[in-house]
């Protein structure tokens, strides 16, 4: 039978985007997440052509495919910013971003929405978000935004469902953009994962306030902190607050099928095993932890 899950991890970049699809192989992974640029800088030199080809070379040996790797954009942007000169830097970022995914032949790009810096309001701010996504989407075709939720540390905002509804609501191509749920901000901000019960009930909420539909990706973070801790803090599945029923939960449950599965759980050393467990939930060959 084909694969119908599709997990791996973030892995390491270093050296050259062309390097990730190997160390993802390596973990035995069917998707991965990675970043296309030094995640710390605003600039980053262009992507040479040579090093695109081995990328893509790489992911064809390995057998990945488009739609299952993720890329993530650089911590420093945020599209939300009150400040205009912040605001235009981010939003320029964003778009060399989102061109570097095209590049590499990639239709997904992972971000986090925003911060206002308690210097605007929540709705000013996600108005700002909607506006750079429609921005980018106007300057690069093809790449989806992929909204991820966040764990409302400091003023970053789309910790709430209603948060991601609202920038969704504002784009102005809908087909073009996404959410990706991250377990351990989901639980950080309050969301319940613990008990299957409570994944039925986290799932139902985000499926009525944003949709299932927009679901194009998972990150699968067990937690250090408690549920509504508002701090985000990734732990090893099964070593943190939340535990192994929401990951076997999310194995089992066709919903999850066809997106990337990403870990980024703090041991890589662990993400074979991990991988594994998840494989073998999703396989029915694994009893309940
Ligand atoms: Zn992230
Ligand atoms: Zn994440």
């Amino acid at each position: 039978m084909k694969d119908q899950k599709f997990i791996g991890a973030h892995v390491s970049a270093a050296g050259g985007v062309e390097n990730a699809p190997l160390r993802a192989y390596e973990i035995g992974a069917n998707a991965f997440a990675l970043f296309t640029k030094n995640q710390r800088q605003w600039q980053a030199k262009p992507l040479l052509q040579s090093s695109i080809r081995a990328f893509q070379e790489n992911c064809r040996r390995y057998g990945f495919e488009p739609q299952h790797i993720l890329p993530h954009d650089s911590y420093l942007i945020n599209l939300g910013a009150p400040e205009a000169e912040k605001l235009e830097k981010s939003r320029n970022a964003f778009v060399d971003e989102m061109e570097r995914c095209r590049m590499l032949g990639l239709r997904l790009l992972n971000f986090h929405p925003g911060s206002h810096l308690n210097q605007i309001s929540e709705e000013e701010c996600l108005a700002k978000i909607a506006d750079s996504i429609n921005l980018a989407h106007q300057q690069v075709p093809d790449v989806i935004a992929v909204i991820e939720n966040t764990a409302g540390q400091g003023s970053n905002l789309g910790w709430r469902f209603e948060h991601l509804a609202r920038i969704i609501e504002l784009v102005d191509d809908q087909e073009r953009v996404g959410v990706c749920l991250d377990t351990c901000h989901l639980f950080a901000a309050g969301y319940d994962l613990r008990t299957e019960e409570a994944c039925q009930q986290t799932f139902h909420e985000f499926d009525q306030r944003v949709g299932m539909h927009y679901l194009r990706a998972m990150h699968l973070n067990d937690s250090k902190i408690e549920l509504g801790g508002l701090v985000d803090r990734h732990h090893s599945l099964g070593q943190g607050k939340i535990g192994w029923s929401c990951f076997e939960y999310i194995a089992q449950d066709t919903r999850f099928n066809g997106i990337p599965l990403i870990l980024e759980t703090i041991q890589p050393d662990l993400w074979p095993d991990e991988i594994q467990s998840l494989r073998d939930y999703a396989s029915g060959v694994a009893e309940t932890k």
